[in-house]
């Protein structure tokens, strides 16, 4: 496996429209928002050169990103990583030992496939394998 590049970097907000302030002044531009109902999310994409900015604002309480702000407030919430075959990706992760959240890929924002891999496999940061055709 050869990743690509670093697809984004997705951070966990309170508010999409306050932190948009923070990327806006720094001149970045939104390229719209998306709810992604499953990870219960609405999210945000702004890109940065050959990579993007992911805000990621909860729909509800009991959802991932509210946890997480919960336990360690905003932040960096995830690093994803561009693929060439996420089916790939997983299998080889796996037999490396590594231990993914998700077995086999899902729907990600702008229409990626994605699988995340578990952060107590990988040293604490959450990575996220990402494939867009
Ligand atoms: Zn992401």
């Amino acid at each position: 496996m050869k990743p690509l590049r670093i697809d984004h970097i997705g951070i966990a907000v309170k508010s999409i429209d306050e932190s948009l302030k923070v990327y806006e002044a720094l001149g970045l531009e939104s390229t719209g928002i998306e709810e992604v109902a499953e990870q219960k999310v609405r999210v945000c994409f702004l890109p940065c050169g050959d990579s993007e900015i992911e805000l990621l604002e909860s729909t509800d309480p009991e959802g991932p990103v509210a946890k997480f702000i919960e336990k360690r407030g905003e932040g960096v919430q995830h690093i994803a990583i561009r693929v060439p075959n996420i089916e790939d990706a997983i299998a080889q992760m796996k037999d490396k030992g590594f231990r993914m959240i998700d077995e086999s890929p899902r729907y990600g924002a702008g229409g990626a496939r994605i699988a995340f891999m578990h952060p107590k496999s990988t040293g604490g940061v959450l990575i996220e394998l990402s494939q867009r055709d």
